[in-house]
């Protein structure tokens, strides 16, 4: 008989988990399920990053690191990230294994007890999970109502925080509505911010995955370097979402405190991963943008597909998800489409806004329109 801590008994389990469940009982009885439930890019690794890390391997780089990452990944790191308006020392970047830990190290840093912190719904499940197990309350504003942009939400949002406020996390791309933010909006943002005096967490793991338009770094606003934790990951920009590897970068004082954390739990990121990291970021231009390209091809299919079928979606601009309408009970809608027609997407709920699906566009041609055909015939569009 153990004794749980509150810590993990606040987390519930995921709400996708009853979905991926029910796709792997079907698969395993034979049958062919659309999954366009999955965050991941469905390409492979591109080759010369695969070369990188076997070169490094060949080169016997299979020890620990520095706990904070090999120096010419942060020196990377710290170059990609002044391209994007970012000025960061290499002692001011943590490598992680995936841009999941470093989020978690981050919370984990600057949060106690009872501290607040913000999202903006729909947001990505872990933050919720990940703020409950470092004993954080909550403040939620609704994005549904705008179609899922920040800039007719500021006033929302402003009512939503205070001076109790320590964190809001933005997360532009965002998953899982492809909302890219307006730079008006990140305006917004940091005058909030500057106001109550809150620390803004941007996700911007999807930062390279962007249609037509730029994403701006939070920390690049006027006002919001000393304030501002980035975060990033090569999962989604270099499909290598299996190599576990990400970074977060802000002021010293934090990277002080986190990498206790990162230290005493992880140690470091995978050595010849990282090597492999350098490379990625060095000269992989040519395949984000070819991955970037189909991606956008995609969504637009996938939205004329449904405005085909008289549904309206919001697209945005960025990542690859699209949130479709679906009934108030997103959950039944959404086990009904896998158990009926084979469709796999996850509830709007998991995200915090019941009444959509999210649906995955990382998946070939072919296989999103007979998602979409599937969805018809049986009556979910
Ligand atoms: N942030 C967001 C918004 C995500 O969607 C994901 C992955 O799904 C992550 C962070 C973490 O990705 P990883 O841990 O693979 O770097």
């Amino acid at each position: 008989n153990m004794d749980f801590a509150s810590r993990v008994q606040r987390v519930e389990p995921s709400a996708t988990l009853a979905i991926s469940n029910l796709a792997a009982e079907l698969e395993a009885d034979g049958v062919d399920v659309v999954d366009l439930s999955v965050g991941e890019p469905d390409f492979d690794t591109p080759q010369n990053v695969k070369d990188a890390a076997e070169d490094a391997l060949e080169a016997g780089e299979t020890g620990y690191t520095p706990s904070n990452g090999i120096p010419e990944l942060k020196e990377a790191i710290a170059a990609k990230l002044a391209d994007d308006g970012l000025d960061h020392d290499t002692d001011e970047i943590i490598v992680t294994p995936g841009g999941k830990q470093a989020l978690f190290e981050i919370f984990m840093s600057l949060i106690d007890d009872g501290d607040e912190v913000c999202l903006l719904d729909p947001a990505w499940v872990s933050y919720e999970a990940m703020v409950k197990m470092a004993g954080g309350s909550l403040a939620r504003v609704d994005l549904s109502p705008h179609d899922f942009q920040l800039e007719p939400a500021l006033d929302a949002l402003g009512e939503a925080v205070s001076d109790d406020t320590e964190i809001l996390v933005v997360n532009s791309p965002s998953n899982p509505t492809g909302a890219v933010y307006s730079d008006a909006a990140l305006e917004g943002v940091r005058d909030l911010a500057v106001e109550h005096d809150i620390t803004v967490i941007s996700d911007e793991i999807y930062k390279e995955i962007t249609y037509g338009v730029d994403q701006t770094s939070l920390g690049a606003i006027d006002g919001m370097a000393d304030r501002t934790v980035t975060l990033n990951g090569f999962s989604k920009a270099y499909a290598m979402t299996g190599w576990r590897l990400g970074y977060f970068a802000g002021p010293e004082e934090l990277i002080d405190q986190a990498g206790k954390l990162h230290s005493h739990s992880v140690s470091c990121a995978v050595n010849f991963v990282q090597h492999a990291g350098v490379e990625a970021l060095e000269n992989t231009d040519e395949a984000v943008v070819e991955m970037r390209d189909a991606f956008e091809e995609r969504r637009d299919m996938l939205a004329d597909l449904f405005a085909d079928h008289g549904v309206d979606v919001p697209v945005g601009d960025g990542a690859f998800y699209m949130m479709l309408p679906v009934d108030d009970d997103d959950q039944a809608w959404c086990e009904g489409a896998i158990e009926d027609a084979h469709v796999a997407t996850v509830p709007g709920s998991a995200f915090g806004t019941p009444g959509y699906a999210r649906l995955s566009y990382a998946a070939s041609k072919e296989r999103l329109q007979e998602g979409v055909e599937r969805l018809a015939e049986h009556g979910y569009l």
